[in-house]
């Protein structure tokens, strides 16, 4: 067991860290016109309306049919298994909109485990990652410090997120070793999730 696993509450992020990743970013900029050197939602957000409006309705679209055929990480199973079972509360934090997160979640059988719903926080909810603002607005729906939270994700927006919000943070690494530069905001590193548990 990590000593992390003492902490009462989990911030997930969910696509690629509760659920096999199934977004194509590249083939979405592409086709969209955005440049590729960017962040999706950022890039998005820059545009002139009426434009960002037309991507965004489209984002929403593209969302929703790959939150209806969400899939869950075992890995990331087993460790809500895990928190659940000795009393840890868990949210999740994603840059996808709230209602594509409850969507999703419930697609991919995860919504069970998050037994207080209003710990469920999409873009519409908060400035999103790599801001802290996400993650302090968990904290005070959850009423927790963040020297009792954990913020784990599978991409540096993630863990940027919960340093700068002041938990604790783990970065999961299912496909190799990630850049060097992401390395100074996590706190663990682990190729799957259960390793915590082990
Ligand atoms: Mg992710």
């Amino acid at each position: 067991m990590h000593a992390l696993l003492d902490r009462p509450l989990w911030v997930f992020d969910m696509d690629g860290t509760l659920t096999v990743p199934a977004h194509d970013f590249a083939a979405f900029k592409a086709k969209h016109g955005l440049p590729a050197d960017r962040d999706l939602l950022g890039a998005t957000l820059a545009l002139p309306e009426p434009r960002r409006r037309e991507v965004l309705d489209a984002i929403d679209v593209w969302e929703d049919a790959i939150a209806r055929a969400a899939q869950a990480q075992d890995d990331a199973v087993a460790l809500l298994d895990a928190l659940v079972e000795q009393g840890a509360r868990c949210a999740v934090l994603t840059r996808n909109s709230r209602e594509g997160a409850f969507i999703t979640l419930e697609a991919a059988g995860l919504l069970p485990y998050f037994v207080d719903q209003d710990l469920i926080l999409g873009r519409d909810c908060a400035l999103a990652k790599p801001a802290p603002d996400g993650v302090l607005e968990v904290l005070r729906r959850a009423g927790s410090t963040p020297a009792e939270a954990v913020m784990v994700g599978d991409w540096v927006f993630d863990v940027m997120a919960g340093r700068n919000a002041g938990t604790a943070t783990v970065l999961v690494e299912r496909h190799g070793p990630a850049p060097e530069d992401w390395r100074s905001w996590c706190d663990v590193r682990v190729e799957r999730l259960d390793v915590l548990i082990s």
